[in-house]
């Protein structure tokens, strides 16, 4: 929680109370934490009056007990430790780095870590040696260490000492959450579901090197207007739905969509790069897969980017090779073998992920 009341004004200043000013209370006097929000409860106790929260001139919310706006109040402070840049921030990253240096089991998880993507990237390579040099994306695969739910001694650990720079986040919270603390030298991929309402936040990240999970010109379009001035071009896969289940994202293979996404991002987008398409894929396939058959999914993948290439090439006449985002723990020596260019994997590098609910970064 910050204690610096300059810190406190950079999140509560676009939120005003009706009846008096949040802001002036916080920022005038030096007043602890403890003693401003008694004074605030005190001055909301009296319940004839409504304590409605106005942001930009809108009413977002409405309080009717005082705690409840603490509750809020104390919820908005908790997030003010993740904005970049603050000196909580740096705060939080310094205690990540001593514990790496003095906790015993911090620095075993680390060693294991280590270990563990060691094993990733050798087979990495030896499937790359077997696929040979005509694979598709010749001799590049980037492997991305999925670190959703896992918390951020363990991204710190693999970036320190492991030598790794992708990782991949689910939640655009958990990430905007990991993102602020972490060394910005680390290359952030987006590879959960998007939500229209989180597009602005992931927009604002820096250092986010992919968003993997495009799916709407809609979003293409909010990404490009969202992404500040001056922040590096980002690369977008438009996640393509192989398997056609109902419960994976993505657009549908056969449709116009993916076309019309594409020619978006190539034609009105000059923040964003077309990078390739992603699958996730059914597990099922996965699984037969490992008995010896190509997965069904991936070789999908790799016949609708062959179209597009084909498609790009005869009406534009631009040649443009695109990269393909496919396989994770499970799958991805055969996907490597299909041409893979980022490989997603989780969970043989950070072990089973806990519950939503019990994960903390
Ligand atoms: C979680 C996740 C992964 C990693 O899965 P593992 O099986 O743990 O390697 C890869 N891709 C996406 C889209 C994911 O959500």
């Amino acid at each position: 929680m910050p204690r610096n009341p300059r810190h406190l004004r950079s999140f509560i200043s676009p939120y005003k109370l009706t009846g008096f000013q949040l802001h002036r209370q916080y920022c005038t006097g030096r007043t602890a934490i403890s003693q401003f929000l008694n004074s605030l409860t005190s001055l909301i106790r009296r319940p004839q009056h409504h304590h409605n929260l106005h942001r930009h001139g809108q009413r977002i919310k409405a309080f009717t007990t005082p705690q409840d706006l603490n509750q809020f109040i104390r919820s908005k402070m908790a997030d003010a430790e993740y904005e970049p840049g603050t000196e909580e921030a740096a705060k939080a990253f310094l205690k990540l780095q001593e514990k790496l240096q003095t906790d015993l089991e911090t620095q075993q998880r680390a060693q294991e870590l280590v270990l563990n993507i060691q094993d990733i990237r050798a087979s990495i390579s030896a499937a790359k040696a077997g696929a040979g040099t005509h694979r598709r994306g010749g001799d590049e695969v980037v492997l991305i260490a999925v670190s959703k739910l896992k918390p951020a001694s363990d991204i710190v650990a693999l970036h320190a000492t492991g030598g790794q720079t992708h990782f991949g986040e689910n939640y655009v919270q958990e990430l905007w959450k990991k993102h602020a603390i972490l060394p910005s030298t680390i290359s952030w991929h987006f590879i959960g579901s998007l939500q229209s309402s989180a597009v602005s936040k992931l927009a604002k990240i820096e250092n986010l090197y992919a968003v993997h999970s495009i799916d709407s010109v809609k979003k293409v379009l909010a990404l490009n207007r969202l992404r500040p001035d001056g922040f590096p071009i980002l690369n977008v896969f438009v996640q393509v739905n192989t398997s056609g289940e109902k419960s994976k994202s993505g657009v549908d293979p056969d449709g116009d969509d993916l076309w019309d996404i594409v020619g978006v991002i190539r034609k009105e987008c000059p923040k964003l790069r077309l990078m390739g398409l992603m699958t996730i894929g059914a597990i099922a396939r996965s699984q037969a897969a490992k008995e010896g058959e190509e997965n069904e999914d991936f070789a999908r993948l790799v016949k609708v980017a062959e179209g597009l290439e084909q498609r790009i090439e005869s009406e534009e006449g631009e040649k443009v090779e695109l990269k393909l985002s496919m396989g994770m723990s499970d799958d991805f020596p055969g996907a490597i073998t299909m041409g893979a260019g980022y490989v997603r994997v989780g969970s043989s590098i950070f072990g089973a992920r806990p519950s939503k609910a019990e994960a903390s970064i």
